[in-house]
């Protein structure tokens, strides 16, 4: 799938804003002007795809300090991803912070399903 649109904000170094140029290998499921969606590198369930701002943000809280419609936009392409390949029903987890487990500090939602998924972060 093509990654058309230019973001305006990019980062040097950074994995995701490769992927979003079509510089670093990936597999896309889904895309619009604004955001991507492609699916993990390591999945952890049957359905992990991360959703990412094709803009670079570090976190989600940053994000949505500095542009809440893309927030929303985001949450839609997980969505669409639920819809075609979970039934509609998934999770979307955004870790914030190394502490939290974000290991990749451009914004991204995993968006997991396609299993009865338990509810034990720690
Ligand atoms: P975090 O730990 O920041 O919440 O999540 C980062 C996620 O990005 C991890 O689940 C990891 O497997 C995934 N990831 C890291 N590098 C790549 C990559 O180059 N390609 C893809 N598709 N996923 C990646």
């Amino acid at each position: 799938m093509p990654t058309t649109a230019e973001p305006s904000l990019t980062a040097p170094d950074c994995v995701f804003c490769g992927i979003v140029a079509g510089e670093v290998p990936a597999t896309v499921v889904a895309s619009d002007e604004r955001a991507l969606a492609f699916r993990d590198i390591e999945p952890k369930a049957p359905l992990h795809v991360l959703v990412v701002p094709r803009d670079h943000h570090a976190d989600v809280a940053q994000l949505a300090a500095a542009d809440p419609e893309l927030l929303a936009a985001m949450v839609g392409l997980a969505e669409q991803v639920a819809s075609d390949e979970s039934g509609g029903q998934f999770r979307l987890v955004f870790n914030t912070g190394p502490t939290a487990g974000q290991s990749v500090f451009h914004v991204h939602g995993h968006v997991i399903g396609g299993t009865g998924l338990g509810w034990s972060p720690a």
